[in-house]
């Protein structure tokens, strides 16, 4: 059996609270599922945090078990999407299609290899129905008021995953309960449409016409392309209760002898200076503000992934500092000639041999990634081949492997070959005037389609005023 295949992978999961061995249901076939963004506003630093921590694992999965499905879904039906749709006065599916071409746009700077599906929440809504049809018929849901709500006090392992207990969570409970719930805590499966709510965001249902809550769109869509049982799923520590808590409950509750996922893992927060990320508190960081300002994915990937998943991290000058450094560092002691496509690295380290000495640090980091994803080992490990790789081009070697594997390097390290071409002031000009007729018509899809004709062409524009923008090339 090969090194990699006999590796045990140890990764601490919330369920039992503790670092275990992972054991697949399903032998060779991993069913990997993580929440999605939800798609009303432009991703920031601390969604792509949740998106790369679990791209490295997809990484290091894909090169693991034989065969991977990994899920990751866009929530683009939700009480946050037609809120800021309102605000900004355009419709519901040209918000969402607008801040999912973003989202696709700034991630892939970030070096993220895609998920094998991306479903959408309004492309399942029938599968949402049935469940919440099930759960009615088994007597776990109820209709009140046009809503249908799931019953807490029906599912007794709720709070198992977060460790909490439902008698103190009833107590913790706001005092004001919205009246069509029987418990604080029953959470909503379906809810009627507002008056004012965009067709787009209404879907007709058993119960009227409205949409999902957040919930049972997750579960919904793990079950359909994972099935009823998977092995892992992932998330931020912010969605454990009670997003994931009502996913495992709706879940199982539909599904006899489902156990849902075996094993959940939550990445831990991030702060800007040590500060929550809040729009009131002015600190909101897009990965889009670090690309306009210059910095490149692969130093944001870095900075994003520099700390241990689990444990918080903090964004500030000073980490952004020590990113830049610390990939310029890494491209100096790497070579191109190295390099080679996804297919040949992940090749390369399915075949790792450990009794082969020119394999050693290749061995070294997937055992570092084997137990619970240790970060900071692995950066230890190629900071000290560094120093080595002027001296020996077989380190050289292993450090530009591992460096690829890992998302921190591509081609573009080694200076990009497209040039930007020459391009000529009057016809910048015109687009900026373009831009600011297109967003004073409101038309935001086309006044960014402007922006990003213009950042390809190496120009990045910045809005000083409502009627005034300023231009400066990459
Ligand atoms: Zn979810």
């Amino acid at each position: 059996m090969s090194f990699i295949k006999k590796l045990d992978i140890m990764l601490f999961d919330s369920l039992s609270n503790n670092k275990v061995k992972i054991k697949l249901i399903d032998n060779e076939n991993l069913k990997f599922y993580v929440c999605g963004p939800t798609v009303y506003e432009r991703p920031h630093i601390g969604n792509a945090r949740s998106i790369v921590i679990y791209d490295l694992f997809y990484r290091f999965f894909r090169v693991k078990f034989d065969n991977v499905t990994y899920v990751r879904n866009i929530t683009d039906v939700d009480d946050k999407i037609n809120q800021c749709a309102k605000e900004r006065n355009i419709s519901i599916k040209s918000l969402t299609s607008e801040i999912l071409g973003f989202f696709n746009q700034d991630i892939a700077k970030l070096n993220v290899l895609t998920p094998n599906f991306q479903p959408k929440a309004t492309e399942h809504i029938d599968e949402m129905i049935k469940i919440i049809q099930i759960l009615i018929d088994k007597g776990h849901a109820y209709i009140s008021q046009g809503h249908v709500l799931f019953n807490v006090k029906t599912y007794k392992e709720y709070g198992n995953l977060s460790n909490r207990d439902i008698s103190e969570l009833n107590a913790g409970a706001r005092i004001e309960v919205a009246n069509y719930k029987k418990d604080p805590l029953d959470f909503v499966l379906w809810k009627p449409s507002d008056d004012d709510d965009d067709e787009s965001s209404i879907f007709n249902s058993p119960w009227g016409s409205g949409r999902p809550g957040w919930h049972i769109e997750c579960s919904a869509m793990s079950t359909k392309y994972l099935g009823n049982n998977f092995d892992i799923h992932g998330g931020g520590a912010d969605l454990q209760f009670p997003h994931h808590e009502n996913e495992i409950a709706q879940s199982k509750c539909a599904h006899q002898d489902s156990h849902y996922a075996s094993y959940w893992v939550h990445n831990g927060f991030l702060t800007v200076n040590g500060e929550k990320m809040s729009k009131s508190l002015k600190n909101f960081i897009t990965v889009n503000d670090l690309i306009a300002q210059k910095y490149s994915g692969l130093v944001i990937r870095l900075l994003l992934l520099s700390t241990h998943y689990r444990k918080p991290l903090d964004f500030n000058d000073k980490s952004l500092e020590d990113a830049i450094k610390t990939i310029n560092k890494f491209c100096q002691s790497s070579k191109q000639e190295f390099l080679m496509d996804q297919k040949q690295i992940e090749d390369l380290f399915k075949n790792i041999d450990d009794k082969n000495l020119d394999h050693k640090y290749l061995v070294q980091a997937m055992k570092y990634l084997a137990d619970d994803f240790n970060i900071s080992k692995i950066l230890a490990m190629l900071h000290e081949m560094c120093k080595e790789s002027k001296k020996n081009s077989n380190i050289s070697k292993q450090l530009t492997h591992i460096l690829q594997f890992l998302g921190f390097i591509d081609k573009s390290s080694f200076g990009s070959e497209d040039k930007i071409e020459e391009i000529d002031k009057d016809f910048i000009l015109s687009k900026i005037n373009e831009r600011l007729d297109a967003k004073k018509n409101k038309n935001y899809q086309l006044a960014d389609k402007i922006r990003q004709e213009l950042l390809d062409k190496g120009v990045i524009l910045e809005d000083v005023a409502n009627d005034k923008t300023n231009y400066s090339f990459k």
